[in-house]
Protein backbone atom coordinates (compact mmCIF):
# COMPACT_ATOMS: atom_id res chain seq x y z
CA UNK A 1 0.00 0.00 0.00
CA UNK A 2 1.35 3.37 -0.57
CA UNK A 3 0.70 6.77 1.30
CA UNK A 4 -2.60 7.20 -0.55
CA UNK A 5 -4.06 4.37 0.57
CA UNK A 6 -3.76 2.27 -3.17
CA UNK A 7 -2.58 -0.97 -2.81
CA UNK A 8 0.78 -1.33 -4.78
CA UNK A 9 1.76 -3.37 -7.71
CA UNK A 10 2.99 -6.86 -6.76
CA UNK A 11 0.32 -6.88 -3.71
CA UNK A 12 -2.21 -9.62 -3.33
CA UNK A 13 -6.12 -8.46 -3.30
CA UNK A 14 -5.95 -10.43 0.04
CA UNK A 15 -3.63 -8.08 1.20
CA UNK A 16 -5.50 -4.89 0.55
CA UNK A 17 -8.43 -6.95 2.47
CA UNK A 18 -6.39 -7.69 4.93
CA UNK A 19 -4.71 -4.11 5.66
CA UNK A 20 -8.28 -2.52 5.66
CA UNK A 21 -9.36 -4.83 8.19
CA UNK A 22 -6.01 -4.49 10.26
CA UNK A 23 -6.45 -0.80 10.02
CA UNK A 24 -10.37 -0.92 11.23
CA UNK A 25 -10.19 -3.21 13.56
CA UNK A 26 -6.75 -4.25 14.98
CA UNK A 27 -4.06 -6.80 14.80
CA UNK A 28 -5.09 -10.02 14.27
CA UNK A 29 -3.50 -13.54 15.54
CA UNK A 30 -1.30 -15.63 13.33
CA UNK A 31 -3.73 -18.00 13.58
CA UNK A 32 -6.61 -16.05 11.98
CA UNK A 33 -3.65 -14.53 9.43
CA UNK A 34 -3.02 -18.47 9.01
CA UNK A 35 -6.61 -19.31 8.25
CA UNK A 36 -7.54 -16.21 6.10
CA UNK A 37 -4.42 -17.25 3.60
CA UNK A 38 -5.43 -20.34 3.30
CA UNK A 39 -9.45 -20.68 3.81
CA UNK A 40 -11.15 -17.44 2.97
CA UNK A 41 -13.94 -18.08 0.46
CA UNK A 42 -12.85 -15.48 -1.70
CA UNK A 43 -9.06 -15.29 -2.04
CA UNK A 44 -7.87 -17.81 -0.13
CA UNK A 45 -4.98 -20.17 -1.06
CA UNK A 46 -6.62 -23.26 -1.29
CA UNK A 47 -9.92 -21.88 -2.97
CA UNK A 48 -8.07 -20.17 -5.59
CA UNK A 49 -5.10 -22.15 -6.42
CA UNK A 50 -4.15 -25.03 -8.60
CA UNK A 51 -1.45 -24.98 -6.00
CA UNK A 52 0.07 -28.81 -5.51
CA UNK A 53 1.79 -30.46 -8.45
CA UNK A 54 5.31 -30.21 -10.26
CA UNK A 55 3.79 -26.85 -12.26
CA UNK A 56 2.52 -25.68 -9.48
CA UNK A 57 3.50 -24.37 -5.78
CA UNK A 58 4.97 -27.20 -4.30
CA UNK A 59 5.16 -31.34 -5.05
CA UNK A 60 3.61 -33.77 -2.36
CA UNK A 61 4.64 -37.57 -2.19
CA UNK A 62 1.52 -38.66 -4.48
CA UNK A 63 2.83 -36.29 -6.93
CA UNK A 64 6.11 -37.61 -6.60
CA UNK A 65 5.29 -41.08 -7.36
CA UNK A 66 2.46 -43.86 -7.90
CA UNK A 67 4.05 -46.00 -5.84
CA UNK A 68 3.29 -43.75 -2.67
CA UNK A 69 -0.23 -43.81 -2.95
CA UNK A 70 -0.06 -47.75 -4.39
CA UNK A 71 1.22 -48.72 -1.24
CA UNK A 72 -1.04 -46.78 1.15
CA UNK A 73 -3.89 -48.25 -0.92
CA UNK A 74 -2.40 -51.82 -0.14
CA UNK A 75 -2.15 -50.90 3.39
CA UNK A 76 -5.53 -49.57 3.56
CA UNK A 77 -6.96 -53.11 2.01
CA UNK A 78 -4.88 -54.94 4.53
CA UNK A 79 -6.05 -53.35 7.18
CA UNK A 80 -9.29 -53.60 6.35
CA UNK A 81 -8.93 -57.68 6.55
CA UNK A 82 -7.39 -56.76 9.77
CA UNK A 83 -11.30 -55.73 10.84
CA UNK A 84 -12.66 -58.48 9.32
CA UNK A 85 -13.27 -57.07 5.93
CA UNK A 86 -16.54 -55.47 6.89
CA UNK A 87 -19.03 -55.03 3.88
CA UNK A 88 -19.40 -51.73 3.53
CA UNK A 89 -17.00 -49.71 4.81
CA UNK A 90 -15.40 -46.45 3.89
CA UNK A 91 -12.08 -45.29 2.88
CA UNK A 92 -11.89 -41.67 4.06
CA UNK A 93 -8.88 -39.08 2.99
CA UNK A 94 -9.04 -35.67 4.36
CA UNK A 95 -7.27 -32.66 2.13
CA UNK A 96 -7.01 -35.29 -0.90
CA UNK A 97 -5.28 -32.24 -3.10
CA UNK A 98 -5.43 -33.18 -6.79
CA UNK A 99 -7.14 -36.96 -5.64
CA UNK A 100 -4.12 -38.76 -6.99
CA UNK A 101 -3.25 -40.61 -3.92
CA UNK A 102 -6.59 -41.70 -3.96
CA UNK A 103 -6.52 -42.83 -7.59
CA UNK A 104 -3.35 -44.71 -6.69
CA UNK A 105 -4.79 -46.38 -4.15
CA UNK A 106 -7.84 -47.56 -5.09
CA UNK A 107 -6.25 -49.00 -8.58
CA UNK A 108 -3.85 -51.05 -6.21
CA UNK A 109 -6.12 -52.40 -3.69
CA UNK A 110 -9.05 -53.17 -5.63
CA UNK A 111 -6.85 -55.78 -6.68
CA UNK A 112 -7.50 -57.29 -3.04
CA UNK A 113 -10.39 -59.82 -3.36
CA UNK A 114 -13.38 -57.93 -1.71
CA UNK A 115 -12.17 -54.85 -1.23
CA UNK A 116 -14.36 -52.97 -4.38
CA UNK A 117 -17.55 -54.68 -3.92
CA UNK A 118 -17.18 -53.06 0.25
CA UNK A 119 -15.08 -49.33 -0.53
CA UNK A 120 -17.31 -46.20 0.40
CA UNK A 121 -14.75 -43.48 -0.99
CA UNK A 122 -14.93 -40.26 1.24
CA UNK A 123 -12.89 -37.43 0.03
CA UNK A 124 -12.93 -34.74 2.57
CA UNK A 125 -11.82 -31.41 0.74
CA UNK A 126 -13.56 -27.68 1.74
CA UNK A 127 -12.47 -26.30 -1.39
CA UNK A 128 -14.83 -26.53 -4.95
CA UNK A 129 -11.64 -26.21 -7.11
CA UNK A 130 -9.80 -29.06 -5.65
CA UNK A 131 -12.93 -31.08 -5.33
CA UNK A 132 -13.56 -30.68 -8.99
CA UNK A 133 -9.77 -31.56 -9.73
CA UNK A 134 -10.63 -34.20 -8.07
CA UNK A 135 -13.88 -35.33 -9.54
CA UNK A 136 -11.69 -35.11 -12.77
CA UNK A 137 -9.01 -37.57 -11.61
CA UNK A 138 -11.33 -39.86 -9.92
CA UNK A 139 -13.83 -39.94 -12.98
CA UNK A 140 -12.40 -44.17 -13.93
CA UNK A 141 -13.14 -45.68 -10.72
CA UNK A 142 -15.87 -47.87 -10.35
CA UNK A 143 -15.60 -47.17 -6.62
CA UNK A 144 -18.70 -44.89 -4.93
CA UNK A 145 -17.28 -41.67 -4.28
CA UNK A 146 -18.53 -38.83 -2.04
CA UNK A 147 -17.83 -35.19 -0.55
CA UNK A 148 -17.82 -33.33 2.57
CA UNK A 149 -16.39 -30.39 3.64
CA UNK A 150 -15.81 -31.27 7.12
CA UNK A 151 -14.69 -34.31 8.85
CA UNK A 152 -17.18 -33.86 11.53
CA UNK A 153 -20.02 -34.46 8.91
CA UNK A 154 -18.67 -38.26 8.39
CA UNK A 155 -20.83 -40.50 10.24
CA UNK A 156 -19.49 -43.50 12.44
CA UNK A 157 -18.73 -46.90 10.84
CA UNK A 158 -15.73 -49.38 10.21
CA UNK A 159 -13.38 -46.73 8.80
CA UNK A 160 -10.13 -46.33 7.17
CA UNK A 161 -8.23 -42.74 7.09
CA UNK A 162 -5.57 -41.39 4.94
CA UNK A 163 -4.37 -37.69 5.37
CA UNK A 164 -1.15 -36.69 3.74
CA UNK A 165 0.24 -33.27 4.27
CA UNK A 166 -3.39 -32.43 6.27
CA UNK A 167 -1.70 -31.50 9.56
CA UNK A 168 0.64 -28.79 8.39
CA UNK A 169 -2.36 -26.61 6.56
CA UNK A 170 -4.04 -26.66 10.00
CA UNK A 171 -3.83 -22.96 11.02
CA UNK A 172 -1.68 -22.77 14.10
CA UNK A 173 -1.60 -20.42 17.01
CA UNK A 174 2.12 -18.70 17.69
CA UNK A 175 3.06 -17.86 21.23
CA UNK A 176 6.25 -16.04 22.28
CA UNK A 177 8.14 -15.63 25.32
CA UNK A 178 8.21 -12.30 26.43
CA UNK A 179 9.81 -11.30 29.93
CA UNK A 180 6.89 -11.02 31.59
CA UNK A 181 5.21 -14.45 30.02
CA UNK A 182 3.83 -15.67 26.64
CA UNK A 183 2.17 -13.49 24.26
CA UNK A 184 0.52 -14.42 21.17
CA UNK A 185 2.29 -13.26 18.14
CA UNK A 186 0.28 -11.13 15.72
CA UNK A 187 -0.09 -9.81 12.06
CA UNK A 188 -0.63 -5.64 12.81
CA UNK A 189 0.49 -2.88 10.74
CA UNK A 190 3.68 -0.97 10.95
CA UNK A 191 3.93 2.76 10.21
CA UNK A 192 4.11 2.64 6.35
CA UNK A 193 1.12 0.39 6.52
CA UNK A 194 2.63 -2.63 5.42
CA UNK A 195 1.42 -5.91 7.27
CA UNK A 196 3.96 -6.87 9.76
CA UNK A 197 4.35 -9.16 13.03
CA UNK A 198 3.57 -8.00 16.84
CA UNK A 199 2.85 -9.48 19.85
CA UNK A 200 -0.66 -9.34 21.38
CA UNK A 201 -0.94 -6.97 24.41
CA UNK A 202 -2.16 -9.17 26.76
CA UNK A 203 -0.40 -12.32 28.29
CA UNK A 204 -1.57 -15.55 27.08
CA UNK A 205 -4.48 -17.00 28.95
CA UNK A 206 -4.37 -20.25 26.88
CA UNK A 207 -3.75 -24.12 27.89
CA UNK A 208 0.47 -24.68 27.58
CA UNK A 209 2.37 -27.75 27.49
CA UNK A 210 4.49 -28.96 30.08
CA UNK A 211 7.75 -27.73 27.78
CA UNK A 212 6.86 -24.15 28.19
CA UNK A 213 7.79 -23.87 31.50
CA UNK A 214 11.33 -24.48 30.18
CA UNK A 215 11.57 -21.70 27.24
CA UNK A 216 13.61 -18.78 27.55
CA UNK A 217 12.94 -15.29 26.63
CA UNK A 218 12.43 -15.10 22.65
CA UNK A 219 10.88 -18.66 22.65
CA UNK A 220 8.34 -19.26 20.04
CA UNK A 221 5.82 -21.98 20.74
CA UNK A 222 3.02 -23.07 17.93
CA UNK A 223 0.18 -24.44 19.36
CA UNK A 224 -2.08 -26.09 16.71
CA UNK A 225 -5.58 -27.04 18.00
CA UNK A 226 -6.78 -31.04 17.11
CA UNK A 227 -9.13 -31.32 19.60
CA UNK A 228 -11.78 -30.76 17.18
CA UNK A 229 -10.30 -33.70 14.90
CA UNK A 230 -9.65 -35.72 18.09
CA UNK A 231 -13.17 -35.75 18.79
CA UNK A 232 -14.11 -37.13 15.50
CA UNK A 233 -11.74 -40.06 15.38
CA UNK A 234 -12.94 -40.60 19.18
CA UNK A 235 -16.98 -40.55 18.01
CA UNK A 236 -15.71 -42.63 15.34
CA UNK A 237 -13.98 -44.96 17.13
CA UNK A 238 -17.21 -45.90 19.05
CA UNK A 239 -19.15 -46.25 16.35
CA UNK A 240 -16.94 -48.98 14.42
CA UNK A 241 -13.37 -50.28 13.78
CA UNK A 242 -11.37 -47.23 13.01
CA UNK A 243 -7.41 -47.02 11.60
CA UNK A 244 -5.83 -43.90 10.63
CA UNK A 245 -2.75 -42.51 8.85
CA UNK A 246 -1.27 -39.04 9.10
CA UNK A 247 1.35 -38.60 7.31
CA UNK A 248 2.97 -35.03 7.74
CA UNK A 249 6.71 -32.93 8.00
CA UNK A 250 7.29 -31.95 12.10
CA UNK A 251 8.91 -33.02 14.80
CA UNK A 252 9.05 -36.33 17.47
CA UNK A 253 8.53 -33.90 20.37
CA UNK A 254 7.42 -30.17 21.49
CA UNK A 255 10.33 -27.72 20.69
CA UNK A 256 10.28 -24.15 20.19
CA UNK A 257 11.27 -22.01 17.47
CA UNK A 258 9.15 -20.02 14.36
CA UNK A 259 8.43 -23.08 11.26
CA UNK A 260 6.00 -21.08 9.65
CA UNK A 261 6.71 -20.74 6.22
CA UNK A 262 5.19 -19.56 2.39
CA UNK A 263 6.05 -21.21 -0.53
CA UNK A 264 5.35 -19.93 -4.03
CA UNK A 265 6.72 -21.62 -7.14
CA UNK A 266 8.63 -23.57 -5.25
CA UNK A 267 10.88 -21.13 -3.46
CA UNK A 268 9.79 -20.01 0.02
CA UNK A 269 9.46 -16.31 0.81
CA UNK A 270 8.68 -14.20 3.27
CA UNK A 271 5.13 -14.95 5.13
CA UNK A 272 3.09 -11.46 4.88
CA UNK A 273 5.11 -10.90 1.47
CA UNK A 274 1.72 -12.16 -0.57
CA UNK A 275 -1.46 -13.45 1.68
CA UNK A 276 -3.47 -15.76 -0.42
CA UNK A 277 -1.29 -16.51 -3.34
CA UNK A 278 1.52 -18.61 -1.56
CA UNK A 279 0.77 -21.76 0.40
CA UNK A 280 1.46 -21.42 4.37
CA UNK A 281 2.45 -24.59 6.02
CA UNK A 282 4.65 -24.93 9.93
CA UNK A 283 5.85 -28.19 10.92
CA UNK A 284 4.10 -30.75 12.85
CA UNK A 285 4.29 -31.57 16.83
CA UNK A 286 3.97 -35.11 16.78
CA UNK A 287 3.70 -35.39 20.39
CA UNK A 288 1.15 -33.08 20.77
CA UNK A 289 -1.23 -34.80 18.17
CA UNK A 290 -0.23 -38.25 19.79
CA UNK A 291 -0.91 -36.57 23.43
CA UNK A 292 -4.06 -35.02 21.97
CA UNK A 293 -5.32 -38.38 20.20
CA UNK A 294 -4.78 -41.45 22.92
CA UNK A 295 -7.65 -41.80 25.21
CA UNK A 296 -8.96 -45.81 26.60
CA UNK A 297 -10.94 -45.77 23.04
CA UNK A 298 -8.00 -44.70 20.95
CA UNK A 299 -4.29 -46.77 20.34
CA UNK A 300 -1.72 -44.50 18.79
CA UNK A 301 1.06 -46.27 17.29
CA UNK A 302 4.93 -45.79 17.99
CA UNK A 303 5.61 -42.73 15.38
CA UNK A 304 7.60 -43.74 12.28
CA UNK A 305 9.33 -42.15 9.73
CA UNK A 306 8.50 -41.66 6.20
CA UNK A 307 11.02 -44.26 4.82
CA UNK A 308 10.85 -46.61 7.86
CA UNK A 309 7.09 -47.15 7.32
CA UNK A 310 7.28 -47.25 3.48
CA UNK A 311 10.56 -49.61 3.79
CA UNK A 312 8.42 -51.90 5.84
CA UNK A 313 5.73 -51.68 3.50
CA UNK A 314 7.92 -52.91 0.29
CA UNK A 315 8.77 -50.10 -1.47
CA UNK A 316 11.75 -51.44 -2.79
CA UNK A 317 10.01 -54.54 -4.04
CA UNK A 318 7.21 -52.46 -5.70
CA UNK A 319 9.17 -50.14 -7.15
CA UNK A 320 11.77 -52.61 -8.78
CA UNK A 321 8.52 -54.67 -10.21
CA UNK A 322 7.34 -51.23 -11.63
CA UNK A 323 10.75 -50.48 -13.35
CA UNK A 324 10.90 -54.26 -15.17
CA UNK A 325 7.58 -52.93 -16.31
CA UNK A 326 8.51 -49.90 -17.79
CA UNK A 327 11.99 -50.17 -18.51
CA UNK A 328 12.05 -46.65 -20.63
CA UNK A 329 11.18 -45.43 -17.07
CA UNK A 330 13.06 -47.17 -14.52
CA UNK A 331 15.56 -44.05 -14.09
CA UNK A 332 12.96 -41.89 -13.19
CA UNK A 333 10.89 -44.44 -10.59
CA UNK A 334 14.51 -45.00 -9.03
CA UNK A 335 14.83 -41.41 -8.70
CA UNK A 336 10.99 -40.96 -7.35
CA UNK A 337 11.75 -43.43 -4.62
CA UNK A 338 14.97 -41.80 -3.72
CA UNK A 339 13.39 -39.00 -3.04
CA UNK A 340 10.14 -40.42 -0.92
CA UNK A 341 12.83 -42.36 0.92
CA UNK A 342 16.08 -39.53 1.21
CA UNK A 343 17.64 -39.97 5.04
CA UNK A 344 18.25 -36.06 4.81
CA UNK A 345 14.97 -35.28 3.13
CA UNK A 346 11.20 -36.23 2.76
CA UNK A 347 12.56 -39.72 4.65
CA UNK A 348 12.72 -38.83 7.78
CA UNK A 349 11.32 -35.16 7.98
CA UNK A 350 8.60 -37.03 7.18
CA UNK A 351 6.51 -38.42 9.98
CA UNK A 352 4.11 -41.25 10.15
CA UNK A 353 1.38 -41.41 13.12
CA UNK A 354 -1.09 -44.82 13.71
CA UNK A 355 -3.69 -44.21 15.60
CA UNK A 356 -6.84 -47.45 15.51
CA UNK A 357 -9.66 -47.85 17.72
CA UNK A 358 -8.84 -50.32 20.91
CA UNK A 359 -10.61 -53.41 19.32
CA UNK A 360 -8.04 -52.91 16.24
CA UNK A 361 -5.36 -55.27 15.98
CA UNK A 362 -1.26 -53.50 15.63
CA UNK A 363 -1.23 -51.45 12.04
CA UNK A 364 0.68 -53.13 9.40
CA UNK A 365 4.38 -51.09 8.76
CA UNK A 366 4.70 -50.01 12.44
CA UNK A 367 7.41 -51.16 14.62
CA UNK A 368 5.98 -53.21 17.46
CA UNK A 369 6.65 -51.85 21.50
N1 LIG B 1 -2.94 -34.67 0.42
C1 LIG B 1 -2.64 -33.92 -0.78
C2 LIG B 1 -2.81 -32.42 -0.60
C3 LIG B 1 -2.09 -31.73 0.52
S1 LIG B 1 -2.46 -29.99 0.55
C4 LIG B 1 -1.28 -34.29 -1.29
O1 LIG B 1 -0.54 -34.94 -0.57
O2 LIG B 1 -0.95 -33.94 -2.42
C5 LIG B 1 -3.65 -29.83 1.82
C6 LIG B 1 -5.04 -30.28 1.45
O3 LIG B 1 -5.87 -30.12 2.61
C7 LIG B 1 -5.75 -29.53 0.34
O4 LIG B 1 -6.52 -30.45 -0.39
C8 LIG B 1 -6.63 -28.55 1.12
O5 LIG B 1 -7.70 -28.03 0.39
C9 LIG B 1 -7.07 -29.45 2.25
N2 LIG B 1 -7.60 -28.79 3.43
C10 LIG B 1 -7.25 -27.61 3.98
N3 LIG B 1 -7.98 -27.37 5.09
C11 LIG B 1 -8.80 -28.43 5.25
C12 LIG B 1 -9.80 -28.79 6.20
N4 LIG B 1 -10.10 -28.00 7.23
N5 LIG B 1 -10.44 -29.97 6.04
C13 LIG B 1 -10.14 -30.80 5.02
N6 LIG B 1 -9.20 -30.50 4.08
C14 LIG B 1 -8.56 -29.34 4.20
Amino acid sequence: MNERGSVAAGETPLAAVLIRRIAATGPISVRAYMEICLSDPEHGYYRTQPAIGAAADFITAPEISQIFGELLGLWSAVVWQQMGAPSPFRLVEIGPGRGTMMADALRAAQRVPGFADAVRVILVEPSPVLQTAQRRKLEATTAQVEWVEDMARVAPGPTVLLANEFFDAIPMTQLIRCEDGWRERMVALDQAAALSFAVDRSLWRGALPEAAATASTGSVLELRDLSGLSQTLQRMADGGPLAALFIDYGHEATGFGDTLQAVRRHRSESVLASPGAADLTAMVDFEAAERCFASDRIAVEPLSTQAEFLGALGIAERASRLMTANPSRAGEIEAAVARLMSPHGMGTRFKVLGVRSSQVPGLPGFARR
